[in-house]
């Protein structure tokens, strides 16, 4: 890599390194935009989740303890189930009517129901009541005692006794079944919790009747059995260990502690008499508990994957943004100069265009195009060529900071675009510009020397649509560059007209070269005794309405719209035709570099050669300068062919364009043409002739002919003379005349042309 290259490669690095930080920082960006909300809502709903799983174990435990109270409810119902179901087989007997009611058995009493009761089943009290209430019998802890110890009971008695009195009014008559066996009553129970003595007591009320009914009541009303069975603590372990529940005690009332569960103890008068308490299983808590460490554990673990998860996503997703964004900017971005393009132009001329109103002054379209590039490309090459448009864009940058776009259309075409803007601005901008591309680049390949033209059009009306204006600002361009480049020109409606006409003039010339109504003319060439040595073939049309045009007008106006390979082609046969029969003079042809750079050329000229039967060693190719610049390699294919076939070159408007020594050689030019601009300056300075003396010096070291064209006058063929000059053509000598003059003027009448010419001194 040569030093051009390394630098040019170094600011392309720099140029791609800070659009991808730009890219980074879009992708940054829009990354943030995409994956704040899912951090947010992940948060959100493990948010979400710890609320409700907080409040599924409170209710979970809600629901578990409103059940362990129903259970303790429950299960006190069926302790006293239970209590009356060991009471009844002791009262609900014959022998226990008999021991009873018909008679007070005290020690009957004592085995069968205190001390029994006592023994197994914990009652601690056990009294009879007669049929009036009246206790006829106590025992206290298993051993009888006095009756007053039921004084304390007789309340707690009274509340359930009407439910046995009315239960045994109810009772169906007894009668034993004929064998007197098997039970014939149902026992008559009732029971309660009450305070007693500041105790609770479960208390068993129990009619006596008989059983199998073989011994029966004395009276309407029998005695009662009443057991009472204290609610302590061992009671409530035993019933604790029963129903499962926690801590279970016995309380006054309820304390503020939330942890614990109660269920209210009332006495049958429906007056609270107690609390039984316990501490309630909390399962929900309890699973939490157990699974609080696992869970946090499988969260960590499921947040790690989500978080790898996301950095592959978001490396993936910032390459997708990234190569998205770069794709857009290549799309919108002429990659040379980062410059926007021809579509991004578009699209910002649009609005600006659309949104036309009163105080709106105006929008600048400036189109610019550097003035021959194509030869500094074609000479330097297109690292060179690269240089000086990035060079040129970055000259724009400095110099339009007030402009809206700075956009590169492709090759060496720019526009700058200037809103609310007035003539005065556009046209100041203008120059800016024109001046600021005519300094010099001094780059790796020296000094390079560009300078621009420059169009403007200034859109001050609404309803223009952005291709119009910019065609506007191109016809003001290319009228720059037809009125000898370098300026700035704005766009005049006239304009437009002369782009009608010229379309006009391109479809009229397509016509004439298909009716082939254009002509040759020739004007001769002599050499310094005046004879005619050659001759120069020139395309000639004569327009219907128009009259001559010109072929400074008509042939570039082919070349540009595709015609000349047809107008060339035309020249060639034409030429061939008229001069077949010639042997005395040579014939010059002008070939245009577009046919020159058309693969085909060669071939075509093999063929017309052979068609007309020509002798190719008898005619001369002229090209000009800037044909033969740059390595396209189909011209120089073709210019070696056209040798091989016997043409001779000659160097057309010698010293107007590019060409060095090397084109001279590689190309094996025979002759150059010295350009009738330096004919003309001849005599007016000394510059004058030092050049032309130059030139001639040159054509004969290289061993070249050299020929003046566009002498007109005596003292420039003098002049040329004394250079060295030693052919010459031009008005002087004659005008381009028809075939059929130009071959009396090279027959008989060469000798009397010649004489006609003076001799030089
Ligand atoms: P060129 O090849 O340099 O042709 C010489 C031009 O100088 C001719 O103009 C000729 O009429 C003009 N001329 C000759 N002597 C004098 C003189 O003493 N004073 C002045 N002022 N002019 C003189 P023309 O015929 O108008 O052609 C202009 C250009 O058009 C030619 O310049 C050539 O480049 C091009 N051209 C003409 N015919 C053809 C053709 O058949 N094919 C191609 N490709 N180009 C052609
Ligand atoms: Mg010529
Ligand atoms: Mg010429």
């Amino acid at each position: 890599m040569n030093r051009v290259q390394a630098r040019r490669a170094g600011g392309v690095r720099t140029a791609s390194r800070q659009l991808n930080q730009r890219f980074e920082r879009v992708s940054d960006r829009r990354k943030a935009r995409l994956f704040r909300p899912i951090v947010v809502m992940t948060l959100g709903g493990l948010a979400l989740h710890v609320l409700l799983a907080v409040f599924l174990v409170f209710k979970f435990d809600k629901v578990a303890s409103t059940r362990e109270q129903q259970m303790v409810q429950n299960g006190l119902q069926s302790q006293l189930s239970e209590l009356d179901a060991v009471v009844m087989p002791q009262v609900n007997w014959d022998v226990a009517v008999k021991a009873l009611d018909h008679k007070l058995d005290p020690v009957w009493a004592d085995t069968n129901l205190g001390d029994y009761l006592y023994t197994f089943n914990r009652f601690t009290r056990a009294f009879v009541v007669d049929g009036s209430g009246t206790p006829i019998y106590a025992a206290v802890m298993g051993k009888r005692s006095s009756l007053d110890s039921y004084r304390s009971f007789d309340a707690a008695v009274k509340s359930v006794m009407p439910r046995i009195r009315a239960a045994e009014a109810a009772r169906p008559p007894i009668r034993p079944r004929a064998d007197g066996t098997g039970i014939v009553t149902q026992p008559i129970q009732a029971n309660a919790i009450a305070r007693i003595d500041g105790q609770i007591f479960l208390v068993i009320a129990t009619l006596v009747q008989p059983d199998t009914g073989r011994i029966l009541p004395r009276g309407p009303r029998a005695p009662v059995a009443i057991t009472a069975t204290p609610v302590d603590a061992v009671m409530l372990k035993a019933f604790a260990g029963r129903y499962m529940v926690d801590d279970l005690r016995l309380n006054d009332a309820r304390t503020s502690d939330e942890r614990r569960a109660y269920v209210d103890l009332y006495d049958p008068e429906g007056k609270p008499i107690g609390v039984l308490g316990w501490t309630p299983r909390r399962p929900g808590l309890m699973l939490v508990r157990q699974l609080w460490l696992p869970a946090l554990l499988a969260i960590a673990l499921m947040a790690l994957i989500a978080w790898i998860v996301m950095r592959s996503g978001a490396a993936i997703f910032s390459e997708l943004v990234a190569s998205e964004a770069r794709a857009k900017h290549l799309a919108f971005h002429d990659p040379l100069t980062r410059l926007p393009n021809r579509a991004l132009l578009f699209e910002r001329l649009h609005p600006m265009l659309a949104r036309f109103d009163a105080d709106h002054s105006g929008v600048a379209v400036i189109c610019v195009d550097l003035d021959r590039f194509k030869d500094v490309n074609d000479t330097l090459g297109h690292h060179a060529g690269d240089l000086l448009i990035e060079t040129v864009a970055n000259r724009l940058r400095a110099v339009c900071q007030d402009a809206a776009v700075i956009a590169r259309l492709g090759g060496d075409e720019f526009v700058v675009l200037l809103d609310r803007a007035d003539r005065a601005a556009a046209g100041a901008m203008a120059q800016r510009i024109l001046a600021e591309v005519r300094k010099p680049v001094d780059s790796e390949y020296g000094r390079l020397q560009v300078a621009c033209s420059v169009g403007v059009a200034l859109i001050e009306q609404p309803g223009i649509e952005p291709s119009e204006a910019l065609r506007w600002a191109d016809l003001a361009l290319y009228r720059s560059k037809d009125s000898g480049r370098t300026r700035v020109t704005f766009f005049e409606p006239a304009m437009d007209a002369a782009l009608r006409s010229r379309r006009s003039l391109e479809a009229d010339l397509r016509q004439a070269l298909g009716d082939e109504t254009l002509s040759m003319v020739y004007q001769p060439q002599v050499d310094r005794s005046g004879a005619v040595v050659a001759v120069e073939a020139l395309v000639r049309w004569t327009h219907p309405e128009r009259g001559n045009v010109p072929p400074g007008v008509f042939v570039p106006l082919a070349e540009e719209c595709g015609l000349i390979l047809a107008l060339g082609e035309l020249v060639l046969r034409r030429v061939f035709e008229e001069t077949a029969g010639w042997n005395r003079v040579r014939i010059a042809i002008n070939v245009s570099a577009v046919q020159l750079r058309s693969p085909g050329f060669a071939a075509l000229v093999t063929r017309l050669v052979a068609r007309a039967g020509v002798d190719p060693a008898r005619y001369e190719i002229e090209l000009t300068e800037t044909a033969l610049l740059g390595d396209d390699p189909v011209t120089a294919g073709n210019v070696e062919a056209l040798k091989r076939l016997g043409f001779s070159i000659a160097l057309d408007d010698f010293g107007t364009g590019y060409s060095s020594l090397s084109v001279l050689q590689r190309f094996s030019v025979d002759k150059i043409k010295i350009d009738r601009s330096f004919v003309a300056a001849l005599g007016g300075n000394d510059e004058s002739e030092a050049l032309v003396d130059a030139m001639v010096k040159l054509a004969r070291a290289l061993n070249l002919s050299v020929i003046a064209e566009g002498v007109e006058t005596e003292g420039q063929r003098d002049r040329l003379v004394m250079c060295g000059c030693r052919e010459f053509q031009g008005h002087l000598i004659g005008h381009p005349m028809p075939v059929d003059k130009i071959a009396v003027l090279i027959g008989e009448e060469q000798v009397r042309a010649a004489a006609a010419l003076k001799r030089p001194a």
